[in-house]
């Protein structure tokens, strides 16, 4: 299994960084996990452009985490890609299909096909991949509800599992209990440093012999108290095989 964390940046757009996306390849398959704003350029920059990609797998619909999907289509339609494309979505794929119609980037009108599926289905079509609902969304349930939204507060994280080996990607939470008892099994962790509260954060390497690397930012509390030179900081640079 190779692993690349594409976009290891936060919600705040910052230089140097860009938008949520990791990479995970394996059994010949090369799937992204989110899809931030620059998933585009890496692809083009890690050769992972024209026929390469077969999945997309969205954790949750905050831009962060979804904003980069656009232009990878209109790159892939202008590369005239013809091998078909997964795309698994939180919620709602019939108001995305519209958003991509209003778009313009009409689905139906692609140099390829697009199948789109429930990021929850995802383990029906890889069995290696299990996605881990979590809490991140469950914050707008009043908002939502107020307002007659149609909203589904749908966020998972991802477990990848291949050739005895463990990747846990946790993508945005807002407590670590959805993704605890997998940690021990664990080999590679890339984990939210930002939402989770510190404590969350700094108990990981006692539950786990896993690499622990620290993605989508680092709150400030939490880079006052960090020391264990278990954490590494995400790198975008960085490929890792497992
Ligand atoms: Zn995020
Ligand atoms: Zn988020």
């Amino acid at each position: 299994m190779k692993i690349k964390i594409l976009g290891s940046g936060s919600g705040i757009p910052t230089l140097g960084k860009n938008h949520a996306c990791v990479w995970i390849n394996f059994s010949d398959k090369n799937i992204i996990f989110d899809c931030g704003e620059g998933t585009s350029q890496q692809l083009l920059k890690n050769g992972l452009d024209k026929a390469a990609l077969d999945v997309i797998a969205i954790s949750h619909h905050h831009p962060d985490h979804v904003s980069g999907i656009f232009m990878v289509l209109q790159l892939l339609h202008l590369q005239n890609r013809t091998k078909p494309l997964n795309i698994y979505l939180p919620e709602d794929i019939d108001f995305f299909v519209k958003m991509l119609n209003y778009l313009y980037t009409f689905p139906t009108k692609c140099t390829f096909k697009i199948n789109f599926a429930l990021t929850s289905e995802i383990t029906k079509d890889i069995p290696e991949i299990q996605a881990i609902p979590s809490n991140h969304m469950l914050g707008y349930k009043d908002f939502v509800r107020q307002n007659n939204f149609s909203n589904k507060l749908m966020s998972y994280s991802f477990l990848i599992r291949y050739n005895s080996k463990q990747v846990l990607y946790s993508s945005d939470l807002w407590s670590t209990k959805s993704i605890e008892k997998y940690y021990p099994k664990t080999d590679l962790l890339i984990i939210d440093a930002l939402h989770p509260e510190p404590d969350k954060i700094l108990e990981i390497p006692d539950k786990t012999d896993a690499r622990i690397i620290l993605n989508h930012g680092l709150s400030e509390k939490l880079e006052i108290l960090i020391s264990d030179e278990r954490f590494e900081i995400a790198n975008e640079e960085n490929e890792i095989t497992l």
